[in-house]
């Protein structure tokens, strides 16, 4: 498949202002140099406890916060080269979904007007087929179409969410950034959301970058997964492989923390300590190594590389040095953490 997305060495730092004179005295690293590509058609997830720089990557691929450094390539062209002109044209191949779908939505216009409004700037469907598109679109998200003559806060957090989506799709977008679009929702109501999108990415070729904390949620719709933790990727893989044969100690510890994990593959259950550390002031080496069972010496010293051993496939990378005697069992804990 054609590569839609590539990111390269991105960075996104945010400074601190302080002392008298307001200068900048330290940076958060939210997104560390992070490359990565996206293939059309796929659904990948970027997962995460909170702080790790995930929302940071989708809003600077969308440039809603311009990235400190890198490159964002975007069907063959490259984003931070636009002007703000160039860059509100290219919205409509490249959308977002957020978790509040307030965010997206205009309170004083009903639902109509919005989705109008979208279909408008973006020239996408003839002014005269645009109700019956509002109509097709309320449909297609389990709402009626008269419901598009309320307001947002007239529906209930579920139904705002799809009418974020059915805004997002009214533009006939290539690529979708859902950030933690279903976090919020009830757990009946997050598959059914869930299943709209990819009906959708089937009917429409769409592509998705997913962004959640929680891997338990992602799992069925993605195609591949990166873990990224305090701005750096440490693992990246299909998604058989990051659930079945995972690599990095924070993967394992995420998918310990999933309350029905397969009871069929035995994973090592690791349990988090503590909070994820401050960005401002990442730990040495591995910046992991505060927090995991097999850190060593060596760990708060060297930065491990992304790489493959012999037993991973399909691009599987990840990044500890020890993986490999993880897995045969000849590197064993150094805490407890259990
Ligand atoms: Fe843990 Fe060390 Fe591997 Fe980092 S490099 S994940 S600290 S064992
Ligand atoms: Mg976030």
């Amino acid at each position: 498949n054609k590569e839609l997305l590539k990111i390269k060495n991105l960075k996104q730092y945010f400074p601190i202002k302080g002392g008298v004179f307001g200068r900048t005295v330290n940076h958060v690293k939210a997104v560390d140099d992070i490359s990565f590509t996206i293939y059309e058609g796929e659904t990948v997830s970027l997962v995460g406890e909170s702080g790790c720089g995930k929302s940071t990557t989708g809003r600077a691929i969308l440039r809603l916060d311009d990235p400190t450094a890198g490159e964002v390539e975007f069907d063959n062209t490259d984003l931070l080269s636009l002007n703000k002109k160039e860059m509100r044209q290219m919205r409509k191949d490249l959308q977002i979904i957020f978790q509040d779908p307030y965010a997206s939505l205009n309170p004083r216009m009903t639902v109509r007007q919005s989705l109008n409004e979208a279909m408008e700037i973006q020239n996408v469907v003839p002014q005269d087929q645009r109700n019956d598109r509002i109509a097709e679109l309320m449909e297609t998200v389990g709402l009626q179409p008269h419901q598009a003559d309320r307001f947002p806060h007239e529906f209930s957090g579920g139904q705002r969410q799809r009418i974020g989506i059915a805004r997002a799709l009214s533009v006939n977008p290539k690529l979708i950034v859902c950030d933690e679009a279903v976090s919020a929702l009830d757990v009946s109501i997050q598959a059914q959301v869930l299943n709209l999108l990819k009906k959708f990415q089937e009917e429409m070729n769409l592509t998705y970058l997913f962004i959640a904390h929680d891997l338990g949620v992602v799992r069925h719709i993605s195609d591949r997964i990166i873990v990224m933790y305090l701005g750096k990727i440490v693992e990246m893989g299909d998604t058989k492989s990051i659930f079945e044969n995972p690599q990095h100690p924070y993967t394992k510890a995420l998918l310990s923390a999933i309350p029905v994990p397969d009871p069929e593959k035995k994973i090592d259950r690791i349990f988090l300590q503590g909070d994820v550390p401050s960005p401002m002031d990442p730990p040495q080496g591995c910046r992991f190594h505060t927090r995991c069972p097999f850190a060593t010496e060596k760990c708060a010293q060297e930065a491990p590389e992304l790489r493959e051993e012999d037993y991973m496939e399909n691009g599987h990378v990840a990044a500890c040095h020890y993986m490999k005697d993880i897995e045969t069992g000849a590197h064993q804990p150094t805490k407890d953490t259990t």
